[in-house]
């Protein structure tokens, strides 16, 4: 009898053949921003987003602890039946306080967050425009949520204007965008889109998941940088990043939230995480607060960084961010030159299709406030042999 599964075997085969199969690693021990144990190698760690060093601080896991005497493990049940706690409650309001809004919402994950708030505000005989290298999570909201779907170039405010124009008899529509993008560590046009989505009547949705914490008088993000939070109707964030945690929000109006919480399904449908998850929130969120100087130490380790970049003459996007890609090109090459640093000494993830388009492969470096300048030097230096 044939196995039904067997084209699996080929499957994975071509993806082996074309260097894009993934393969399971496991670490041992903590992640740290700077330091890593994986496959009983011990590494500088520049593929990690725990930008701000938070994943592994002690207060964290002594509030975790804390709350996994008061409230136990499990939630039980999804946050509309008997899911969410006050420390759930507590997280949301903090949240909202810190992002300057009316009220903010927790999901799973901050990839529920995109898909669940993009299918609950737009659907059938509606428009999104969407710039071409967003992150997945809002592309599979976009392709999820039934409404037509423009992408537009890269950054590109003129092209989206023209796709505005064009549809102007739409019902609703929502212009979706990453605020600092993923791979490329470059920023959205965030004063352009804010200026069409009040001139073409259309929502804005950013997702600020690599800047909150890290961009912004106030740590906010971008949008904030920008000078734009009012034009932007949804915000949405990550807690798993520079915050150190797991779990997404959306952060805007009263209304805004009481809808989603109806109707966003990952947060009607799904299991509220952990009351202890929101205890590890509210500790990273102090964190924050009480110590900006490591968001000061990783932009100072960012403008370092660069600055090694161009002295020792390595090819790179030229964005200023904390991600900081170098173009590789082809994955096979990518794949060759990530185990080229790591027999070095370096953990830098060679990114492939699909998380970036054919043929822009790259190695996406991302440093932390723990990183050293010695070992951002050193990194640079191990690069020139792979990446002039
Ligand atoms: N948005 C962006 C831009 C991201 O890079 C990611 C995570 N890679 C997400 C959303 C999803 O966040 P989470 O990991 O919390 O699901």
């Amino acid at each position: 009898m044939s196995d039904p599964l067997g084209w699996l075997d080929d499957a994975l085969a071509d993806l082996d053949r074309r260097a894009l199969r993934r393969t399971l690693t496991a670490r041992r021990g903590p992640q740290r921003g700077d330091r890593i144990e994986i496959g009983g190698q011990s590494l500088v760690n520049f593929g990690s987003n725990d930008y701000l060093g938070l994943a592994s601080d002690p207060r964290v896991a002594a509030a975790v602890r804390a709350a996994l005497g008061d409230y136990g493990w499990g939630s039980g049940a999804s946050p509309l039946v008997t899911g969410r706690s006050d420390l759930h409650a507590e997280l949301e309001r903090k949240l909202a306080e810190f992002e300057g809004t009316e009220a903010a919402l927790l999901f799973p994950s901050g990839y529920a967050a995109n898909v669940g708030t993009i299918c609950a505000l737009v659907g059938k005989g509606d428009a999104i425009y969407s710039d071409e290298l967003n992150h997945a999570s809002l592309i599979d909201g976009c392709r999820l949520s039934g409404a037509a779907v423009h992408v537009y170039p890269h950054r590109d405010v003129g092209q989206l204007r023209q796709l505005l124009i064009d549809s102007r008899q739409v019902r609703r529509k929502l212009i979706v965008t990453d605020s600092l993008f993923s791979m490329g560590g470059d920023r959205a046009p965030l004063e352009g889109l804010a200026e069409l989505a009040q001139r073409y009547d259309a929502m804005l949705l950013v997702d600020e998941a690599h800047a909150t914490a890290i961009f912004g008088a106030t740590g906010r993000g971008l949008a904030e940088e920008a000078g734009v939070e009012d034009g932007v109707h949804i915000r949405v964030g990550t807690l798993s990043k520079a915050l150190g945690s797991l779990g997404g929000f959306v952060v805007g109006g009263r209304t805004l939230i009481d809808w989603l919480a109806n109707r966003a399904r990952p947060y009607v449908y799904s299991t509220a995480a952990p009351a202890a998850l929101a205890a590890a929130g509210l500790a990273a969120l102090e964190l924050i607060a009480g110590e900006p100087e490591r968001r000061q130490t990783l932009q100072q380790l960012a403008s370092f960084a660069r600055h090694e970049f161009l002295r020792q003459r390595v090819n790179y996007s030229g964005a200023f961010s904390q991600i900081m890609p170098v173009r590789i090109g082809n994955p096979h090459q990518a794949i060759a030159a990530a185990a080229h640093l790591r027999d070095s000494g370096f953990l830098v993830p060679a990114i492939r299709p699909p998380s970036v388009p054919e043929g822009q492969s790259l190695l996406r470096i991302s440093l932390t406030c723990l990183h050293t300048e010695r070992q951002v030097e050193d990194l640079v230096a191990a690069l020139c042999e792979v990446a002039r």
